[in-house]
């Protein structure tokens, strides 16, 4: 499985990806809701990847919430990069990753698949995210992965 490493831009969150398909082959969405027309985000999950999401500094980090408030938006407070949205679920822990934040963005080709979520139930979307979103482990304590060795342009 295909590991790809991204994180905010001043490195404080950092995250490592593991997807079932060749980058070529992901298929990205394009969310239509006001956060991420706002972002201009590029996403994906997998349910048969991993992501592990790990921050030096958890204090800098806004876990933000709105509309259902059933998934928290990790923003980083210092350099404002928005890098993916974890949900707790009846499978555990699931994560969608915003792709522009990968190291490796420029290998995801095809073209994001517009999505609008809007008129789902609450439990629809749970469901849903239960599916369809990446199995995902947070560190909100520690350092889990090693801060890049430069600063990344
Ligand atoms: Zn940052």
């Amino acid at each position: 499985m295909a590991e790809h490493r991204g994180g905010c831009h001043c490195g404080n969150l950092r995250l490592r990806l593991r997807l079932s398909q060749a980058p070529e082959d992901t298929r990205l969405r394009a969310c239509f809701c006001s956060f991420c027309r706002a972002h201009a985000t590029r996403t994906t999950s997998d349910p048969l990847g991993s992501v592990e999401i790990g921050a030096t500094d958890w204090a800098l980090v806004e876990a933000y919430r709105f509309g259902t408030g059933t998934a928290e938006f990790l923003i980083c407070r210092r350099c404002g990069v928005y890098i993916g949205a974890v949900c707790e679920t009846v499978s555990g822990t699931r994560a969608v990753t915003n792709i522009n934040c990968l190291d490796d963005r420029a290998a995801f080709l095809r073209q994001p698949a517009a999505t609008d979520h809007d008129g789902e139930t609450t439990d629809d979307r749970l469901a849903r995210r239960a599916a369809n979103w990446t199995p995902a482990s947070l560190d909100r304590q520690a350092v889990s992965l090693p801060a890049p060795a430069t600063p990344r342009g």
